[in-house]
């Protein structure tokens, strides 16, 4: 135990001594360049995914608006690399994963188990990942490890975890596509945050508005470490599976700028010529990721307040459609919901933001085109369009909930779900984990 201590001394020496040479990470391309590029791709392939995956038009809310974070923004990688298989980009000496001549890129996102998921969870992301499956070698976790940060109710949390994973499978995730775990099954994501916390400067962390607004809020005596360090456990989540993208909203971009920085951080520290030294394969621990942010995003927003975004953790019920809200709770969120006085109905009035919500969440939910909803609403009043998005969300809601129900009536489906999808990915991240164990120069087990 005395040799260990004095061992990790010593290697904490070399290592803060590193950690001081090491460079500034490079100057990586903000979201904004990164989405231009995007943008302007002309690999006419990501042109038809990113038409096929992003096949609803509106955005939902304003972007420049007071709370406008959470826009699922704009970006789908030009797959330019298709053929670069994550375990060509970092295999272990040891432990190579299958070979495979065109794997696809690997995807990975996640909801917190925080509350109920809402029409914004689902807009915003689920939905997305429906399409996502098909193009891609994708993990869907239901990150419960992320949900502790703030004060949480202890026996709530297995059941959001699970009725969380339910409504995933509800709304269309496959798992004979997708792999579909709850990230505390897979040991390596908190191993890995360890590891990757050494090579971590603090500022980075200090520098995070998510933290900088959540610790304001709670009040500075409520904050637990976590709330400052869950970064460095999201750099975790993507990096062990070696992810080629990232569907983030634009309340995740600065932690996926973090990502990138600790993966290029850590491969110059420990990888290539260093890693091949302590007998691995050399070359990059981490493939460093990049943001997966469709153009037209959906964002949407409280149903109390047009400039706020539907939030799990926003107080009020009132404020969001949860997607298991029965028939009732549904007509009666509408028929409460926040409007104004202005005559007809219209998308682009900046002083109606909860029209143009409504109005977006109504086209989007009916997959019409704007057009069709202008011709088709601009001339209703209120009572008439409440009316007609209460019909069209108990209609969409509907399969889906009946699906969940026929999913949680049946547990053992949803444990056998679960259990696979974490040996899927456990089986993927251990790689990277031992990878990087060895080249921190640990003792092999
Ligand atoms: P919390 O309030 O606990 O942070 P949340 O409602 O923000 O909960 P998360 O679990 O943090 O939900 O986010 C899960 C996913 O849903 C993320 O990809 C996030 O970008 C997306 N998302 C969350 N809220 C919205 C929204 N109002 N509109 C569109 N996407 C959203
Ligand atoms: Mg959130």
């Amino acid at each position: 135990m005395a040799r260990v201590s004095s061992r990790h001394r010593e290697t904490h020496g070399v290592h803060a001594r590193r950690l001081l040479a090491a460079s500034p990470p490079k100057t990586k391309p903000r979201s904004s360049q990164i989405r231009k590029r995007a943008e302007h791709g002309d690999d006419a392939m990501s042109r038809a995914l990113l038409a096929h995956v992003l096949h609803r038009p509106p955005l939902l809310g304003s972007r420049s608006g007071a709370g406008a974070r959470g826009l699922l923004a704009s970006r789908i990688h030009p797959l330019r690399r298709l053929n670069c298989s994550a375990a060509e980009a970092a295999p272990g000496p040891t432990e190579e994963a299958p070979a495979s001549p065109a794997r696809k890129k690997r995807v990975v996102s996640g909801v917190q188990p925080t509350g109920m998921v809402h029409l914004g969870n689902y807009l915003g992301a689920i939905k997305n990942w429906v399409a996502l499956q098909d193009l891609y070698e994708t993990f869907f976790f239901i990150v419960d490890l992320h949900a502790i940060t703030l004060p949480y109710d202890a026996p709530e949390l297995s059941k959001a975890t699970r009725s969380t994973a339910a409504i995933y499978l509800a709304c269309g995730i496959d798992s004979s596509k997708a792999s579909i775990f709850v990230q505390s099954h897979v040991r390596a994501h908190v191993e890995l945050m360890w590891l990757l916390s050494s090579s971590t400067p603090i500022g980075w962390l200090n520098r995070m508005i998510q933290f900088k607004e959540k610790s304001r809020k709670a009040g500075d005596e409520n904050v637990g470490v976590a709330l400052l360090t869950y970064p460095v456990l999201m750099a975790s989540d993507i990096l062990l599976y070696q992810s080629d993208l990232v569907p983030v909203g634009e309340d995740q971009t600065q932690h996926l700028e973090l990502t990138r920085e600790i993966a290029e951080r850590v491969n110059n520290l420990y990888g290539g010529r260093k890693w091949k030294k302590l007998g691995g394969k050399g070359g990059s621990l981490f493939k460093v990721p990049e943001a997966l942010i469709p153009p037209a995003g959906a964002r949407v927003m409280s149903l109390t307040d047009g400039l706020s975004k539907m939030s799990k953790s926003a107080p009020s019920d009132q404020s969001r459609i949860n997607l298991l809200d029965p028939k009732d709770v549904i007509v009666n969120k509408i028929k409460r919901c926040k409007t104004d006085s202005f005559p007809g109905l219209e998308f682009d009035n900046p002083e109606r933001p909860e029209c143009r919500n409504l109005l977006s969440i109504y086209q989007i939910i009916t997959g019409k085109s704007k057009e069709e909803v202008v011709s088709e609403c601009q001339d209703m009043n209120w009572g008439t369009f409440k009316t007609t998005l209460t019909d069209a969300l108990i209609e969409h809601l509907q399969p889906i909930q009946a699906r969940y129900e026929e999913i949680v009536s049946d547990p053992g489906y949803l444990d056998n779900v679960l259990l696979e999808g974490a040996g899927k990915a456990s089986e993927i991240a251990d790689i990277t984990l031992n990878n990087v164990y060895q080249a921190m120069g640990f003792l092999r087990r």
